[in-house]
């Protein structure tokens, strides 16, 4: 019933780790990168809402604007990990 768990490989320390209902991907949140800017939070709060526990729900909106809205963290302390991925970081 619950999709928050751990993607394959977990995170790294200090990362917490949210899965997407495909099981395959994640979000990933690293809180000592975050700035707070809050473009998650704007941009999709039913799924960021500091509000809640665990404050990313990644269920409540569809997979595409969730891996859409991580893009926009300015810092990167969201990032996107897809089953299989080394490090989720490939330079890009
Ligand atoms: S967009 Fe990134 S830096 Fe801004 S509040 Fe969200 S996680 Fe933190």
């Amino acid at each position: 019933m619950s999709t928050q768990e751990p993607v394959a490989g977990g995170p790294p320390a200090g990362v917490r780790s949210y899965a997407l209902p495909d099981g395959r991907t994640a979000v990933t949140f690293e809180a000592a990168l975050c700035r707070h800017a809050a473009e998650c939070v704007r941009g999709l709060p039913a799924v960021f809402d500091t509000s809640k526990r665990p404050w990313i729900q990644p269920d409540r909106a569809p997979a595409d604007a969730v891996v859409e809205v991580v893009g926009r963290c300015p810092t990167r302390a969201l990032k996107i990990v897809r089953e299989g991925d080394a490090g989720a970081d490939s330079g890009g």
